[in-house]
């Protein structure tokens, strides 16, 4: 028995917060709705360096999701989703269950790729989905041993700059130079706070492949140990790209301006998980796309039309160096310092309170 939904949330990604935040505000659309998600809490991305680096406690960087969605007046599916016939918008979850939407929207997000591997010499950890890699991490704490980081972007780089003084010797991997997407100067000063911290930088050092205890690169041994943590951007995951959705060249769903599948419009997709021109993959997009997603889902439900999601042209980018201070970079711009990790700690801090269920 397959149950039916008016609409059906996929994923607790950042625009999904923005959708279920102003519908606890009272701005629900009529319908029967629930959001899917395997874990009770959303861990935020933007304070996860914190917490690796001992600033903030798992309470301070996570939002409980039953209060939440209980807030937004929708139920709370707990159980992941393991496959979408877009076709017929049926989704199979973990549980077992079948449950099907009239309208579905999809936020979850997506995964670090991985080298291939040969052996078990060295143990994976990709940084998603976080409530895994958390646990993982402080079990490694026990005792630390040296760790390798795969992915020079911004996540690569906080991390390193969170773990480096936590264990032996940390190196931190990029195929392409640190940073890339980023001001050359941005790049100048991580590399000078990853010296600081020890950490040694290898750029330009494509991984291809993972040889018992030995990461091979251009065919030669680049690191030994036993641990990667893998932080290699953003890949598709699989059972969207088996979906029956129109996908883009690397498997990410091709949406419309207003957020619709292209290949199926009752079917909404944003943040990580899709593909549209002129927006990057962070979490300030997927941000920006959660009132535009909660007004079409409303609009959707009511036969209304639809609004389009215009891309902003520049985005704040604020990391973490890992010591209470922060680097930024805004439209070519960088700079860096101890009050700019104060207005960092302030705007995540700002994020959490924004998200987390009003007291009732
Ligand atoms: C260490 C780190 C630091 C970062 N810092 C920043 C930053 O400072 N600023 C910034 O802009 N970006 C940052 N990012 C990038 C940012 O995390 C993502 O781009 C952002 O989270 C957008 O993701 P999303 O909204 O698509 O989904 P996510 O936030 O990844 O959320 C996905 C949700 O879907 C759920 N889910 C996953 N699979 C399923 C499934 N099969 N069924 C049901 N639910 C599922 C997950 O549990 C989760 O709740 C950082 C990333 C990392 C790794």
């Amino acid at each position: 028995m397959t149950a039916a939904f008016d609409l059906l949330l996929v994923g607790a990604g950042h625009a999904h917060l923005g959708v279920l935040r102003l519908w606890a505000g009272g701005q629900r659309p009529r319908g029967r709705i629930a959001l899917i998600c395997p874990e009770p809490y959303v861990w935020y991305s933007g304070m996860l360096p914190g917490l690796l680096a001992g600033r903030y406690s798992a309470g301070q960087c996570r939002i409980p999701l039953q209060p939440l969605c209980a807030a937004a007046g929708i139920e709370w599916v707990a159980a992941a989703v393991t496959a979408l016939e877009a076709d017929t918008r049926t989704l199979q979850l973990s549980s077992g269950e079948a449950l099907h939407g009239r309208w579905l929207s999809l936020n979850p997000g997506s995964l670090p790729s991985a080298p291939a591997q040969e052996g078990a010499g060295m143990e994976l950890l990709p940084v998603k989905p976080f409530p895994a890699f958390i646990a993982r991490w402080q079990d490694w704490q026990r005792p630390p041993e040296p760790l390798a980081i795969l992915g020079g972007g911004a996540a690569g780089v906080e991390l390193a700059l969170a773990m480096a003084r936590q264990v032996p010797s940390l190196a931190l991997i990029s195929a392409a130079p640190l940073l890339s997407g980023h001001p050359p100067a941005l790049r100048q000063r991580a590399l000078r706070h990853l010296q600081a911290a020890g950490v040694q930088v290898h750029e330009r050092c494509a991984v291809e492949r993972i040889r018992g205890d030995v990461l091979m690169a251009a065919g030669q041994p680049v690191w030994q140990g036993q641990r990667l943590v893998l932080a290699t951007g953003a890949s598709p995951l699989p059972w969207l790209r088996e979906s029956g959705l129109a996908c883009d060249g690397k498997g990410f769903v091709t949406i419309a301006p207003t957020l619709q599948s292209l290949s199926h419009p009752q079917i909404f997709a944003a943040g990580d998980c899709a593909s549209l021109a002129d927006t990057p993959r962070n979490g300030v997009y997927a941000v920006r796309q959660g009132p535009v997603l909660a007004g079409n889902l409303a609009h959707a439900l009511n036969g209304e039309a639809l609004a389009a999601y215009q891309p902003q042209r520049h985005a704040l980018a604020l990391l973490a160096d890992g010591q209470g201070g922060a680097l930024l970079s805004w439209a070519g711009l960088t700079a860096e310092g101890t009050v700019l990790g104060r207005w960092k700690d302030w705007l995540d801090r700002r994020f959490m309170r924004r998200h987390a269920a009003p007291e009732r």
